[in-house]
């Protein structure tokens, strides 16, 4: 169950919404300007407050000071002040920090990614006629993508480290750079460089100028924010939602904070489109959600309905693919058979990879450990089964037990690292002694090297003994539980934000020369 970040003001505010309105926004392909009209206008929200106090930051994000760690993002809780993100530290582009997982390069020795592309069936735009395009077209365009790739998902290289990366020639990578400036897609940076000579200028990609919206739905709150590229997260509305209701409802919600994000934004930003996550199963190439349990959905064209409003192309994919994805993209790697587990305020969820790639099954619905039967007799699940994984491993459970409110996931993991609260160690004993099914099972069908827990499983996992942490698969049959590695990750509550925006940005990547010019 999600836990509510809301306030009384908040509350209040969660009554039926505007019908959808237009969105007018300046599209970063030429000749497809988004100017559609979704509805009457009527009841726009901007929120002076939310703007006031977002605006305050993405304003101090220019160009130039992408060299320069932003700190933390301001997240707009509507009826309350702004506040940071308990958790989540958007990304600098200037943090320098090692990147591993761009779509173009082979991964190092055991660790493979998540191609977004995989997530979505991304294709370039369609005004392309591949048919038209020269081989050589055709070679810059690639080398357009692997430098920019190698920019969004690893941060700012000087030129010539990026000719190393890429295996590019110097003169080659100053004419794409070049190109990717006219278009907007890059800025250049002087830094200062130690030692003697001219300073070497950072290519930096524009997380500025160019961005995508990110959705997170759960099923008490909704979040929406401006991420830029190269994973800068620039802005975040939260707004507590009822618990399940219509899509409709919903959808109106998203296009009045898409609305205010865009306000905000001004027109000096371009904005790719938006990327939905959903705690459920969403069919891949038409973002339909087939089946979302927590939030009472079945059947909702999620995509075309936000995509009709806001006049922005939307995808959508399941959360947890998508956590898993910008893990992978802007982590150390994965795995490359790997096992993915996340709890969510909304339930369990999860991924496999195998051999490198992920598993989708028959229709792309692989990995909802969290309908694995663990009890019998269990309680009755959302999904119609009784004692399924996530009825046992809660997140409300824990949070009810150690009377937190769910605001701050680093209080809950801190109180079960203590194991200081007698209830609250009871009922986390109880709830790995579930999760240790789950995981029994995980080990004797798929033989992963590595399962991966993410969200309050991270915690659960992380209080125990090094013991503790080896009986969670120690009962799986025969020789698969002797090479299992089982750790924990944090930062879903960013990643999925993240993820969400790569689904609007994987067409960028793909084809940056489709870009216009600045
Ligand atoms: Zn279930």
């Amino acid at each position: 169950m999600a836990t509510s970040r809301s306030t009384p003001a908040s509350r209040a505010r969660s009554t039926r919404p505007s019908p959808p309105r237009a969105i007018s926004t300046r599209s970063v392909y030429p000749g497809t300007l988004t100017d559609v009209t979704g509805g009457d206008g009527a009841g726009s929200t901007s929120s002076p407050t939310a703007c006031a106090s977002a605006s305050g930051r993405a304003g101090a994000q220019t160009s130039s000071s992408s060299t320069t760690p932003p700190g933390r993002p301001l997240v707009a809780v509507r009826g309350t002040a702004a506040r940071p993100v308990s958790g989540t530290t958007g990304r600098s582009a200037g943090s320098g920090r090692s990147r591993v997982g761009p779509i173009w390069s082979p991964p190092p020795s055991g660790a493979s990614r998540v191609v977004f592309s995989d997530l979505v069936h991304a294709t370039t735009p369609s005004r392309t006629d591949e048919a038209e395009t020269s081989a050589n077209d055709h070679i810059r365009r690639t080398n357009l993508q692997r430098v920019l790739t190698l920019l969004h998902y690893r941060g700012p290289r000087r030129r010539p480290e990026i000719a190393l990366a890429t295996g590019l020639t110097r003169s080659t990578v100053g004419l794409l750079v070049a190109e990717l400036a006219q278009r907007g897609l890059v800025t250049e940076v002087v830094a200062p460089e130690r030692g003697r000579g001219r300073p070497s200028p950072m290519i930096v990609a524009n997380g500025d100028g160019v961005c995508a919206i990110a959705v997170n739905t759960e099923s008490s709150v909704l979040t929406v924010a401006l991420v830029g590229l190269g994973g800068v997260v620039h802005q975040v509305l939260v707004e507590a939602v009822d618990g399940a209701e219509d899509p409709a409802l919903t959808c109106d919600r998203i296009t009045r904070l898409v609305a205010e994000l865009v306000t905000c934004a001004g027109p000096e930003r371009r904005i790719l489109g938006i990327g939905v996550a959903v705690p459920g199963q969403v069919q891949v190439g038409d973002g339909v959600v087939r089946h979302a349990p927590h939030l009472d959905w079945r059947e909702v064209p999620l995509a075309a309905m936000l995509t009709a409003a806001t006049g922005l192309t939307t995808t959508v994919g399941n959360d947890a693919a998508v956590i898993l994805g910008a893990t992978s993209a802007f982590g150390d790697g994965l795995a490359n058979d790997l096992v993915y587990l996340v709890g969510r305020p909304s339930g369990v969820g999860g991924a496999i990879i195998s051999r490198g790639r992920l598993v989708h099954g028959a229709s792309g619905y692989a990995g909802e450990w969290g309908h694995v039967p663990v009890a019998q007799p269990g309680r009755p699940c959302v999904c119609g089964g009784v004692g399924c994984l996530e009825t046992e491993v809660a997140l409300d459970r824990l949070l009810a037990v150690a009377e937190l409110d769910g605001d701050d996931p680093e209080q809950l993991a801190a109180a079960l690292i203590r194991r200081d609260q007698p209830e609250l160690e009871t009922e986390a004993r109880r709830q790995l002694g579930h999760l240790e099914v789950a995981l029994r099972t995980v080990v004797n069908a798929l033989n992963p090297g590595t399962i991966l827990l993410g969200g309050f499983l991270a915690a659960l996992l992380d209080s125990r003994t090094e013991h503790e942490r080896s009986a969670l698969v120690a009962r799986a049959v025969g020789a698969a539980a002797e090479t299992v590695t089982i750790r924990g990750t944090y930062g879903d509550a960013e990643q999925v934000l993240l993820g969400a925006a790569e689904l609007a940005f994987v067409t960028l990547l793909r084809a940056p020369d489709l870009v216009g010019p600045a």
